[in-house]
């Protein structure tokens, strides 16, 4: 059986540069490739145009990316855009897009199901089945801008983690999500228009306050 390639996705640039000099490639080369991942959003490795044709080539051979695909679509009188994302191993979660006459807001997930059982959620009676990446959390949100753009012309301003699972149950990752969405070196969207919604994890809130 084939050995499965890890997620490039989940190196550090660190990461990144180290296997590139293993490759006796400059170091710059990771600064690229970070950049295709995280502010240019490239889910194929032969979409790095800047990169050799045989690094792409090398890249393609050693790790994997993970892109979310959109698999189905409602859209709402109110101009609301649901959709379900198809992730890398078949799950299926939710991100919606919704419009208001001030803001174009992105509501993501942060599980496939959900860790709590809230009486009042339909997400509620789903087993938790996994955590997303943090990359996958970013998907929403690039393949929700995008949405916002193609749609009503007008990239999102604000993103609420509301959607399935709770988020303070997968902190880490969220945390990161928060960090490539928000850094320059991601998509740079700004941290005051981030909302992080919880059913109540007392102890998660303190640490994120701290964090
Ligand atoms: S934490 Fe959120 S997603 Fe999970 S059951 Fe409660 S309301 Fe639903």
């Amino acid at each position: 059986m084939e050995e499965q390639k890890q997620d490039i996705r989940k190196m550090s640039l660190p990461q990144i540069a180290e296997w590139m000099q293993a490759q006796k490639q400059p170091a710059f080369r990771a600064k690229q490739v970070y950049e295709w991942l995280w502010k240019k959003s490239a889910t194929t490795f032969e979409g790095m145009t800047n990169l050799s044709k045989e690094l792409r080539d090398k890249l393609e051979q050693n790790f994997e990316l993970r892109p979310i695909t959109i698999y189905n679509q409602q859209r709402s009188n109110d101009r609301t855009i649901k959709n379900a994302f198809k992730l890398y191993d078949s799950h299926v979660i939710e991100g919606v897009l919704i419009p208001t006459d001030t803001r174009m807001t992105a509501c993501v997930s942060s599980q496939v199901g959900c860790s709590l059982t809230c009486k009042f959620c339909a997400t509620g009676r789903l087993e938790r089945l996994r955590n997303l990446d943090a990359s996958e959390i970013y998907d929403q949100v690039v393949q929700i801008n995008k949405q916002a753009i193609d749609n009503y012309d007008i990239p999102l301003s604000n993103i609420v983690y509301m959607g399935m699972g709770e988020p303070l149950l997968n902190y880490a990752n969220v945390l990161q999500s928060i960090h490539y969405i928000t850094s320059p070196e991601g998509l740079g969207m700004s941290p005051q228009r981030i909302t992080v919604s919880t059913a109540g994890i007392a102890k998660m809130i303190k640490k994120l306050g701290d964090d």
